[in-house]
């Protein structure tokens, strides 16, 4: 049987918790994993002196695929984001966010089915940021050529290999036309080559609007650095929240798979955190690695014990903790395997 080996990044906050639960339910699978644990994040500072060390970088380059929890970023203090790091890194420029519906979590919403594909290494994201003066800021909004063929080829090649069947641009470049307009015309060209993927464009603003009301209409989303950034939270908001959005940074050569969440420090070791969105990025993992079997029983396995709803956390209305629910979703998975 295959062994895979994996870089762990069980980060900080909620993370180390919702890991070990990920964990059990991904052996439960059968798939033999030998992770590789690294450390990152605010806590390892001291330690190494930066918040990625670099042995961090070369295990993922070693490995090539990682699952990582959140990270907590420190606001205004300097310390950049270890996140965002490591994707510029590694060059991970594809983010995948699927947001799908799951029954039995509460959500004002039914039968939702989105894909948000996010450029994850250009726009404002790039960092490019100073002071003017003492009463102003300014910001660079960085958009390629490069970038954003790529990122549009990623999200077509995505749709047609996952028989989805429309792709929507989202941008404003009614007003940025340099920067959006170039990631508008590009996606368009892109789109040229694809010609059984249905292709339109949003503005942003009323892509927000026409998610909320029609979500159905959509289906795979190619957005810029930050507007994937927002739309995929609110995605996240429509299928019942963070606590359930997996995500994935993939790049040529490697993949980081990780929650859309963050570090929820306000739960840190209090046995509460919802371990869902990790687990389910472990499932887009394990489709990643091949094990198309296993990803599929763990996705199912996970809508199984919540569409129960009788060992879920907090936020999906149970009383278990997230040990607990790990527990119930690896007894899920041993069922389907
Ligand atoms: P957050 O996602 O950590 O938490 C917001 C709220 O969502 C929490 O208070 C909680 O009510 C809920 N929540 C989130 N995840 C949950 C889970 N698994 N189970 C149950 N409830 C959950 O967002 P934030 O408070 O804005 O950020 C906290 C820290 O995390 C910040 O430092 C931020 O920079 C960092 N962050 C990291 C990542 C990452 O590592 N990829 C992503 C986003 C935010």
């Amino acid at each position: 049987m295959t062994s895979y080996r994996v870089t762990c990044i069980p980060g900080d906050g909620i993370g180390p918790e919702i890991m070990a639960a990920t964990k059990v339910a991904v052996a439960a699978t059968g798939v033999t994993i030998d992770w590789i644990d690294v450390e990152a994040g605010a806590e390892v500072m001291d330690k190494y002196g930066t918040p990625l060390p670099q042995a961090v970088i070369d295990s993922v380059r070693d490995t090539k695929v990682a699952i990582k929890g959140p990270i907590t970023t420190p606001v205004g203090s300097g310390f950049r984001s270890v996140n965002v790091g490591l994707r510029k890194e590694l060059d991970l420029y594809a983010n995948l966010r699927p947001a799908v519906s799951i029954p039995g979590v509460v959500s004002k919403y039914e039968g939702v089915d989105l894909v948000i594909v996010r450029e994850n290494t250009e726009d404002l994201y790039a960092g490019v940021e100073h002071m003017v003066g003492k009463d102003a800021a300014e910001s660079i909004k960085i958009i390629t050529r490069k970038g954003t063929e790529r990122i549009a080829r990623f999200a077509f090649e995505y749709a047609r290999r996952e028989k989805r069947k429309k792709v929507t641009a989202v941008h404003k470049a009614n007003i940025m036309k340099c920067t959006d307009g170039l990631f508008l015309e590009v996606s368009r060209e892109v789109a040229g080559d694809y010609p059984d993927i249905e292709f339109e464009d949003r503005i942003v603003d009323n892509m927000c609007m026409q998610l909320v009301q029609k979500p159905e209409l959509y289906d795979v989303l190619l957005c810029p650095n930050l507007y994937g950034d927002i739309v995929s939270d609110l995605c996240a908001g429509l299928v019942g929240g963070l606590g359930v959005a997996p995500g994935a940074n993939i790049g040529l050569e490697m993949a980081v798979f990780e929650p859309v969440h963050g570090s929820a420090p306000k739960y840190a070791g209090l046995d509460k955190a919802d371990p869902t969105a990790l687990t389910l990025s472990a499932s887009l993992m394990l489709a990643h690695l091949g094990e198309a079997a296993a990803a599929h029983a763990l996705f199912e396995a996970v809508r199984a014990v919540i569409g129960e709803g009788k060992r879920v956390t907090y936020d999906l209305g149970g009383t278990s903790g997230t040990k607990d629910m790990g527990e119930a979703i690896a007894e899920a998975v041993a069922k389907r395997i």
